[in-house]
């Protein structure tokens, strides 16, 4: 309520106009403008984007707050390995442009879903704020890559500085955190660590076969893996949590 900057006053000012728009459609008149704006009805970002998505049902809803948003991250995943299987196939403009971009969005998208677990934001308003800059950021580098130039050094520094920051976020968490499957946490930072230094200091392939690009792809197979033992982990304990907190 007060981030969105409603007070009493303006709450009033809506409900009155609500309820006389109401009145005039059954008196079958037109709709009017209040205070110089026509009268529309109060939705919230989420509700407007995502209104017209298939809901859970109520009964089927998890407690754990974070599916929604793990289910988000599993589709664009998902994208990601298809576009890179079928570059590293198929090695055209097209293709590369298509594996770049999804790795991009699959990069940005982790590291808002990583800000939001860690910091703990659960309430709308709040991941609002820690989305909408990532998103504008991360769609601005898609099209200066797509539309500009594909700069890799450029696109390099941009995903090492984000995936710094995932990490960092990450690591601190796991430190602090009293989290049964912390140790999982651990691993996969380090091993994210490593995996990101074998792509920053690229290295012609050995004999031919393996470049540290390949090693990189090997490594994240059972990285992979071990992150989303992870989720479900994290799932069970906040909804064994929740309902230890509720009884
Ligand atoms: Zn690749």
């Amino acid at each position: 309520m007060q981030l969105k900057q409603q007070n009493c006053m303006s709450d009033c000012r809506y409900y009155c106009m609500i309820r006389r728009e109401e009145e005039r459609q059954l008196g079958g008149l037109s709709p009017v403008k209040y205070h110089g704006k026509w009268p529309f009805k109060r939705v919230s970002v989420f509700q407007a984007c995502f209104g017209l998505l298939p809901r859970r049902p109520q009964t089927k809803r998890t407690y754990y707050e974070y599916t929604g948003l793990w289910h988000i991250y599993a589709i664009l995943s998902l994208n990601a390995w298809f576009w890179s299987t079928i570059f590293h196939t198929r090695d055209i403009d097209l293709t590369e442009k298509l594996d770049y971009s999804s790795a991009v969005a699959q990069l940005g998208y982790s590291l808002i879903l990583t800000l939001l677990r860690t910091f703990n934001v659960k309430d709308e308003a709040g991941r609002v704020m820690f989305a909408a800059p990532i998103l504008a950021f991360v769609t601005t580098h898609i099209l200066y890559l797509n539309f500009y130039e594909l700069d890799y050094g450029w696109n390099m520094k941009v995903c090492v500085a984000m995936g710094l920051v995932h990490i960092a976020a990450w690591a601190v968490w796991s430190v602090v955190t009293h989290h049964p499957s912390r140790y999982k946490v651990w691993i996969v930072v380090f091993g994210g660590a490593l995996a990101m230094l074998l792509e920053v200091y690229d290295s012609p392939p050995y004999k031919g076969y393996a470049d540290a690009h390949s090693l990189w792809h090997a490594s994240t197979i059972p990285l992979t893996y071990l992150w989303w033992t992870f989720v479900r982990d994290d799932a069970e304990f906040r909804t064994s949590t929740l309902v230890k907190k509720a009884k």
